[in-house]
């Protein structure tokens, strides 16, 4: 946290640094921005004693000279040009034993020390850059020093990085309101770590160890990426929720794929601000897709703020525009942006592509988007198209096949898919479901899945008393093995879901195929229509869809001690992947657990998968042994219930859950999740 007593000299720096920018008219962003990321070496600073950055202090040694970092006629940071050390404390109880378990997984660093529930981690360093407009230090006294230009080693970080540049952050702090904001690059005698400190906008500090893509990965190799090491929430609990800046209040995607993998995008965002001063809008944007060795870059045409040029910048997958003047508090801003590349990328030389959910459009963060939605695609007439909403037309000609979709939401990660498929319908209830079967009609199977659909619609809404959220369900397969993916209103699910039995590797994965399909749906309540803004809410998606696809399973069976017994099975299979999770493993902040091999990577998905609705049996043991079985279980049910009524199709958090639990049963249900949700604990099921 930044002392409050330096903020004022702050401030009147950061007016300074931007009256020297050049804001009207013509500015150049991209010029702004290079120069923060390449800045010039000024003069020495002579610092009183370490650089205390609140929960990280850098300690300069015998012989380390700090000088002055320079961009845009301004001091932007400092450089520590020698040895010195590096002082971390994490002081969050729900982040210690988490960050321990990456230090011990995902890093070399050697002196880490728990004492009193908080974790102190030190570091000799080699030397440092830390970026920061309002750094609390005097200002530069003559040129002196050795170093005239920036190291080596913060160069082969800095080249091409798989993360952003310190001036994307930047830009957020001299742009869109934020204060405080740190990015600096340390290096390190064991690891090199990344420190990214934003005490208005995320209102979170994080630590990562950088690491090396190995150079034998054909189209990324050398590139450095980032693993958590520690982060903690500045001035707020970990469930005290963040407002984005601008929120996507509705968006009108146009997909035209005129040949081949080539694809052009125009985006209409409209983007409300939650707040003044926001004069700069941050979206994720593909740089480049890849197939096999060949990478593709994906450029941006043009960006139009309410029809008027505006200076963007397209790099290192996110998509900055700058709105000056920045607009008034719940304003809404038009953005338009058209982009254009080898988006369609089909797999392995398989007749069909997909937008998934990564963003192939200028896609806000988890907690900027609640949209309604457009969607047009033009597709050449040898493709059947696909998208999130419900058909507003389907037209034919000229060589093309056009899709308009609408839905008036809100949504987030919209998708788009297009392929030589069959199409397979049917309507029950005023829902629409296409099958889509890839290259062959698999006519018997696509029954099959679609009385599978409408009969798990109509049980969960049996259970959950909130009927499908849309007008039509899409499932598409996908010519692979072993996977399902529940964007709004479609379902993307592998070949073993269409074709049971017809061999040996289909065996293999169309074991547990109906309960992945259940999951798959359950996903249109959690996660459509109760929505996470931030990974930690994650489970809230996971966790649930999985409780749900059990659940269902058990009534699905045909009769009661068939259901227990497929049911117990899959608890004992939440049971032994919890039970490999070791420790550190924490619902909540699973998103920090640095998946830095295979087996770190399973574990981040045991989490959600396994200990997630491991945790939910829990909940409803307790209920039940609190209330009796009959009158718990009803509890359990009037949780879930009420939990997806609570926001109209908005985010929901574990709050929420927390508050709705306290209300039905009259108790205090913080200190149990403080365990086994915020917390690493596992609870008991006896
Ligand atoms: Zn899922």
């Amino acid at each position: 946290m930044f002392h409050k007593k330096t903020v004022t000299f702050r401030a009147i720096v950061l007016v300074l640094f931007l009256l020297g920018s050049g804001w009207a008219g013509a500015f150049d962003l991209a010029a702004w921005m290079q120069a923060l990321d390449a800045p010039t070496i000024g003069g020495s600073v002579a610092l009183d004693g370490p650089l205390d950055l609140g929960w990280i202090t850098v300690e300069p040694g015998a012989g380390c000279t700090v000088r002055e970092l320079r961009a845009n006629g301004s001091r932007c940071g400092l450089f520590f040009d020698g040895p010195g050390n590096l002082v971390v404390r994490v002081t969050d109880r729900f982040m210690v034993p988490v960050a321990m378990r990456n230090i011990k997984h995902a890093t070399s660093l050697r002196r880490a020390s728990e004492q009193d529930g908080s974790l102190r981690i030190v570091e000799p360093l080699k030397g440092a850059v830390v970026w920061g407009l309002e750094l609390p230090v005097p200002a530069a006294i003559g040129g002196g020093g050795r170093a005239t230009q920036l190291p080596g080693w913060l160069s082969k970080i800095l080249d091409d990085p798989t993360f952003a540049h310190p001036s994307h952050e930047l830009a957020e702090q001299a742009f869109a309101g934020a204060h405080g904001t740190v990015y600096a690059i340390f290096h390190g005698n064991h690891d090199d770590l990344l420190l990214d400190q934003d005490p208005v906008i995320d209102r979170l500090e994080e630590l990562y160890v950088i690491k090396k893509v190995p150079s034998r990965n054909p189209v990324n190799g050398g590139r450095a990426y980032v693993l958590p090491v520690a982060a903690q929430p500045m001035g707020r609990h970990w469930w005290d929720h963040v407002t984005a800046p601008m929120v996507a209040t509705a968006e009108d995607l146009s997909v035209n794929n005129t040949k081949a993998q080539r694809v052009t995008v125009r985006a209409k965002m409209k983007l409300r601000t939650t707040r003044g001063g926001v004069g700069l809008w941050r979206a994720s944007l593909v740089q480049r897709t890849y197939k096999e060795r060949n990478v593709y870059p994906v450029a941006v045409r043009s960006v139009l703020v309410g029809g008027k040029p505006a200076p963007w910048v397209h790099q290192d997958g996110e998509l900055l525009v700058r709105l000056y003047p920045a607009p008034a508090a719940g304003a809404t801003v038009e953005v338009e942006v058209e982009h254009e590349g080898d988006l369609a990328i089909r797999p392995s030389g398989d007749a069909y592509w997909a937008l998934g959910t990564w963003p192939w459009y200028p896609q806000p963060p988890l907690n900027g988007e609640l949209a309604s939605l457009d969607i047009h695609v033009t597709v050449p007439d040898s493709l059947t198209a696909f998208a999130s909403g419900d058909t507003v037309s389907r037209e034919a000609g000229d060589g093309k096949k056009l899709l308009h979709t609408h839905l008036d939401g809100p949504v987030q990660f919209p998708v788009v898919a297009a392929g030589d498929y069959h199409v397979f319908s049917d309507t029950r209830d005023g829902v629409k479901c296409d099958v889509a079967t890839y290259v062959f009609g698999k006519k018997k199977a696509a029954k099959l899945l679609l009385d599978f659909f409408f009969t798990t619609i109509k049980v969960y809404d049996g259970y959950f008393h909130t009927p499908y959220p849309y007008k039509e369900m899409h499932i598409v397969e996908i010519n692979q093995w072993g996977w399902g993916q529940a964007p709004p209103g479609v379902i993307f699910i592998t070949q073993e879901a269409f074709s049971p039995l017809s061999n040996t590797i289909n065996q293999i994965f169309s074991q547990g195929v109906n309960e992945r399909i259940a999951h798959e749906i359950a996903h249109s309540w959690w996660g459509h229509v109760v929505k996470m803004d931030s990974t930690e809410e994650q489970w809230l998606t996971e966790s649930f869809a999985e409780y749900s696809a059990a659940l269902l399973l058990r009534s699905a069976a045909g009769s009661d001690r068939k259901g227990k017994r497929l049911f117990t099975k899959v608890l004992n299979s939440w049971k032994s992947g919890t039970a490999m999770l070791g420790d550190g493993a924490s619902i909540y902040l699973h998103g920090y657990m640095a998946a830095n091999d295979e087996a770190d990577t399973m574990d981040r998905i045991r989490v959600l998968y396994n200990k997630g609705p491991l945790v939910l049996h829990a909940i409803r043991l307790r209920l039940e042994k609190k209330l009796g079985a009959k009158q718990g279980d009803r509890f359990f049910w009037a949780l879930f219930r009420a939990f997806l009524k609570h926001d109209g199709g908005g985010f929901g958090s574990t709050e929420d859950l927390v508050g709705i639990l306290d209300r039905i049963t009259g108790d205090d249900w913080h200190p149990w999740f403080e365990r086994y949700v915020y917390g690493c604990e596992t609870p008991s099921l006896k």
